[in-house]
């Protein structure tokens, strides 16, 4: 379906998929404006570590081994994205440490996905996920976006209802909400997601070298504080912080750093969402108008720009490159009998 150039864009969601989208669809022409509710970064965005790390997910996260070749692909678009924004891609790699046992099986796993076998991955990159969604809104304020504090509730082409019973009139809707609509109502496809809760304590840095820490069950993610992440909890979708769940988390931390001062990290709450095979929903829904750009997982900030780009192409009438079908939006429809 092709959009012609200047028409009117809803997005929904001002995390890292809306926001990146939304400066794309403003560049190309269209009239672009974000729907969100909560205040700026108060979404699993702004509470990420900012990890653009392939390598390490596909070694980590078991969702996500099948899918490096796509993360890397996303991954390279990042240079050009960041510097764009005047942003900082820290490049200083990802740090294995731990038992002889683990860093063995880690070692196997490498050999495994053809990786060189090696302490550090020099692959995997990082940058500040508040500072990049500061400089996604800056740039997307330039290029004519316009923002608003509210929630989407209904949509049809040409009319969307908003959650304090407004309407405005838009063409087309992209759906970038993360775990919020996930009942269905404003796409189907929505109702194949699943929340997964994530908690992550915020340390102060304590040494110089720039690179993430790898360990069993924990990543140490320096920055402007030291990022201690995160857990997988999956099914719950509340914020509410739990000690008993970061219990472990704490442990393997210590594990690395026994002098890392814990009792008084911050805990950080934050709502991925995923679909069954661990890729997002990206493209056109069943629901008239509607283009998903949903379900990031643990890699919403290193698919933001392949995404951004995707939804544009789809627009466009373009082609959406090599990712489409993975990642097609409506591959967990049941079929029609
Ligand atoms: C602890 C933790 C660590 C992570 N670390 C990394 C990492 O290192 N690297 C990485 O790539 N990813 C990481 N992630 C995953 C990443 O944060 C997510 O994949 C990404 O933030 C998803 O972005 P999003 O834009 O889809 O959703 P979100 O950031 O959740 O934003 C969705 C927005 O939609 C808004 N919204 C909801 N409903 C509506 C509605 N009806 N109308 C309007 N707006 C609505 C919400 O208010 C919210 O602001 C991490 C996640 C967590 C929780």
């Amino acid at each position: 379906m092709k959009v012609q150039s200047g028409a009117r864009v809803a997005v929904a969601g001002a995390g890292a998929l809306g926001s990146a989208t939304a400066l794309r669809l403003a560049r190309a022409g269209f009239a672009v404006t974000v729907f969100d509710p909560a205040p700026p970064g108060a979404n699993a965005s702004g509470v990420a570590a900012g990890m653009l790390a392939p390598v390490s997910e596909a070694l980590f996260d078991p969702a996500s081994r099948d899918h490096l070749p796509l993360m890397r692909r996303a991954r390279d678009l990042w240079p050009a994205f960041a510097e764009d924004l005047g942003l900082e891609i820290v490049r200083a790699g990802v740090r294995i440490e731990g038992s002889e046992t683990w860093r063995t099986q880690v070692g196997q796993r490498l050999r495994e996905l053809g990786l060189p076998i090696g302490e550090v991955i020099v692959e995997d990159w990082r940058v500040d996920a508040l500072r990049a969604l500061e400089a996604l809104r800056a740039a997307s304020e330039a290029a004519g976006v316009r923002f608003q504090a509210s929630a989407i509730e209904a949509f049809a082409p040409g009319t969307l209802r908003l959650a304090d019973g407004r309407t405005e009139a838009f063409d087309v809707l992209v759906l970038a909400t993360g775990p919020g609509a996930r009942d269905g109502r404003l796409a189907p496809e929505t109702v194949a997601l699943t929340p997964i809760k994530g908690q992550i304590l915020r340390a102060p840095v304590t040494e110089s070298d720039a690179a993430v820490v790898r360990g069993e069950g924990v990543y140490l993610a320096p920055g402007q504080t030291l990022a201690i992440g995160a857990t997988m909890e999956i099914g719950r979708d509340d914020l509410a912080p739990d000690a008993s769940a970061t219990q472990s988390l704490r442990a393997a931390a210590w594990a690395l750093r026994p002098d890392l001062d814990l009792d008084r990290a911050k805990v950080e709450v934050g709502v991925r969402v995923t679909t069954p095979d661990g890729l997002p929903l990206v493209g056109w829904s069943a629901a008239s108008g509607v283009l998903l750009a949903v379900g990031a997982r643990r890699n919403g900030w290193l698919l933001a720009p392949l995404v951004a780009d995707m939804v544009a192409a789809y627009l466009n009438d373009d082609n959406p490159g090599p990712d489409a079908a993975a990642m097609d939006a409506r591959r967990f429809e049941e079929p029609k009998s």
